[in-house]
Formats: C-alpha cells, sequence, structure tokens
C-alpha cells in the first residue's frame, strides 16, 4: 500500500458538485475578477477568522508584500522573522525593499523565539513576523509584549494556520495586519493561486485593495504605483465551498495526529510534534524529527511513504540571501532541526490503515 504525502483529489471530489455550477455561472456571465462570490467570500472569512476586514490577492507572497506595504514599511526597514518559515515570508519583505532579519526558533514547537525577537530589535526594526508553522499559533502575547514595548508592527503570517485557535483569538485576527494563501496545498486551499489580507483597520484594508489594483480605486485614477495582485472569481467558488468544510477537515487532520501520537509512542528514534498550551492545532503539515533523516527519507520514499522536509535550509542560507552573508550557527535551534524534521503524510482525508502503514514503515526504517 503506497500513502501520499497529500490527497487533494479526495478535497476536490467532495465539492465539485458545487463548485461546477457557480464556475457554469460566471463562465456565463464573464464575471472573472472580483465580483459577488470574491465579495462574498471575503465577507465569509472575515466572519470566520473575526476580522473585519478580508481583501482576497492573487497569492500568499502578493498578500504579504500588500500587507507589509500597507503598514507603512519601507525601502531599508528591517522585519524581524523566523530563520525556519518558506522563503516567501522574506521574499515579500525584498520586494518592498526591507531587510529581513532572521531569528532563531524554540526547540519544542519550532516557532519564532520571542527572546530571540528581543534580541534581534535595532533602530530600523518596523515590525515582527509571527510565522504561524505547521498549523500552530505563535506565541502571541509575548509578541505583541515585545512590539508594544518597543513601537513595532506585527504582521501575521498565517499561510499555515486556517482555522487554527490559540488562547488571544484566531491565526489572522492577531496582529495589525494578516497575510494568508490558498495555494491548493494549504488547509483552505484554491484551485491554483490565491491569497488574503486580514486586519480590523479599515484604513489599512483600503490601501491593500487599492494597492492591488494598480494603486487604483477609481478605474482610470492611480493613487499610487500598486501592483495586480487580484483575486479570481473562480477562485472564490471554490474556496466558499471549501470554507465550509473546513472546521470538519482540521478537526481530522487533529484525529489523525492524535493517531500519530499514539502509534508512534512506541518507537524509539522518533520525536513526535507537540501543540504549544492553549492553541488548538491545525496540523497543516506533521512534522517529526529522526536521525539520519536523508536516509530515512530515502527508504520510506522507495517503500511508497510521501513524505517532505519543511524546510531543508533556513532561509538565511539559501543561495537566494546569501548576499545577506549570515554565518552558520547563528540558528542553532533551526539548524539542528533542518537536519533531522521529517514530514509525515497529513490531509483530512487520511484513513487509519494508512498511517498504521506508514508507522510501521517508519519503524522499521529508524531501527
Ligand atoms: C505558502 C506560504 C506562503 C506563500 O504563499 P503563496 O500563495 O505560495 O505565495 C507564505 N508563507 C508561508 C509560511 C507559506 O507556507
Amino acid at each position: 500500500m503506497t500513502v501520499p504525502f497529500l490527497d487533494l483529489a479526495a478535497q476536490q471530489a467532495e465539492i465539485t458538485d458545487e463548485v461546477l455550477p457557480v464556475w457554469q455561472r460566471q463562465l456565463e456571465s464573464a464575471a472573472f475578477i472580483g465580483g459577488p462570490e470574491v465579495d462574498a467570500f471575503e465577507a465569509e472569512y472575515a466572519d470566520y477568522i473575526g476580522v473585519q476586514h478580508v481583501v482576497g490577492v492573487s497569492n500568499g507572497t502578493d498578500a504579504l508584500e500588500l500587507a507589509y506595504r500597507a503598514v507603512g514599511i519601507e525601502r531599508g526597514d528591517e522585519i524581524i522573522m523566523p530563520a525556519n518559515t518558506f522563503i516567501a515570508t522574506a521574499e515579500a519583505a525584498t520586494r518592498v525593499g526591507a531587510v529581513p532579519v532572521f531569528v532563531d526558533v524554540d526547540d519544542e514547537y519550532l516557532l519564532i523565539d520571542p527572546d530571540a525577537i528581543e534580541a534581534a530589535i535595532s533602530p530600523r526594526t518596523r515590525a515582527i513576523v509571527p510565522v504561524h508553522l505547521f498549523g500552530q499559533t505563535a506565541p502571541m502575547a509575548q509578541i505583541a509584549a515585545i512590539a508594544e514595548r518597543h513601537g513595532l508592527i506585527v504582521v501575521e503570517d498565517a499561510a499555515q494556520s486556517q482555522g487554527a485557535v490559540s488562547a488571544a483569538g484566531r491565526a489572522g485576527a492577531l496582529g495589525t495586519v494578516a497575510a494568508t494563501s490558498f495555494y491548493p496545498g494549504k488547509n483552505l486551499g484554491a484551485a491554483g493561486d490565491a491569497g488574503a489580507v486580514m486586519t480590523d483597520d479599515a484604513g489599512i484594508a483600503a490601501i491593500v485593495r487599492n494597492l492591488g489594483a494598480h494603486g487604483s480605486s477609481v478605474k482610470y485614477v492611480h493613487d499610487r504605483i500598486g501592483v495586480n495582485a487580484r483575486l479570481d472569481a473562480v477562485q472564490a467558488a471554490v474556496l466558499r465551498a471549501k470554507l465550509r468544510r473546513l472546521d470538519g477537515w482540521n478537526a481530522a487532520r487533529r484525529g489523525a495526529a492524535g493517531r500519530y501520537a499514539q502509534l508512534l509512542a512506541g518507537v524509539d528514534g522518533v520525536r513526535v510534534p507537540t501543540v504549544r498550551p492553549g492553541n488548538e492545532d491545525v496540523w497543516h503539515l506533521y512534522v517529526t524529527r529522526v536521525a539520519e533523516r536523508d536516509r530515512v527519507m530515502t527508504e520510506l520514499g522507495a517503500a511508497g511513504i510521501g513524505v517532505g522536509i519543511h524546510y531543508p535550509t533556513p532561509v538565511p542560507f539559501t543561495e537566494a540571501y546569501a548576499s545577506l552573508g549570515v554565518v552558520r550557527g547563528a540558528f542553532p535551534v533551526a539548524e539542528a532541526a533542518a537536519d533531522r524534521i521529517l514530514s509525515l503524510p497529513m490531509f483530512p482525508h487520511l484513513t487509519e490503515s494508512q498511517q498504521q502503514r506508514v508507522v510501521d514503515t517508519l519503524r522499521a526504517t529508524v531501527r
């Protein structure tokens, strides 16, 4: 029995009957960009997250860039973010001319470490970007206190945390502004690229909307140099159908995570992920840690088990960011984790027998 890393087809199958008639209407009415379906999704997602404003955009990277710009981040400003994130968190900063300042994470949850944030603050720091990595919320109470003390803006990267809840509220409603991605593989995924910016601040929302439509709110009146980063109506139709199922799917992921924890309890040599107190994890990824990770990964792959590494190289050590000149050893936790992390299959439709097969194979592999 082979087990895929992610089975998106099972998700699509649940929504196809609901989405096709909407797509048919959209094709007939030629309403492709923005329009009623986008408006409805934005309102429903705002309601779900618990924010005043959601602006649908083209993808998560654009969402981050527009969020950074809308809060006034400018060329030369420093943005503090974790070293272990998807590169987009940093790319978007670089695109606005800001400097990503990477910091280490805590060893238990691999989330941005508040002490490391505090140590990295300089006179040029403007913002902190907590990334709610793997599906659980970063320590927002501590981060909010640091931001308050130093007059910094908090921009959440909520791309891996749709539906995640912390003691303070839902991921995406915990900073000045938040960006998310609806890349197909995320917990809430479109049928292509899509993303959104969330905020309670009407002014920030208005700037994001304006920037994403060529700096224009009235046709051919351009207030600023923007970009083209709008949400397509066909994606909004898919997102509305999937949003209705998100809590159920996240609950299924939690069930699968609980089962993995049970099945792996007796397996020596596999460190299982844990949930930060006060968090309700949505398990975007199930990230274990093992010794000899590359060998284990190769053997699992050969046995038909889909696995991944999130991420093999901390962002500051990618070729893309070589010019920053960050030296090895700067992020002891993130660097050590990068050699051991191994993401196991995780998706709502993962079955008990698939999980049993994953664990049996892993047990035989870690030895
Ligand atoms: C997926 C992801 C993004 C980028 O989203 P895209 O839609 O692929 O541009 C940003 N940050 C994190 C943490 C992500 O996982």
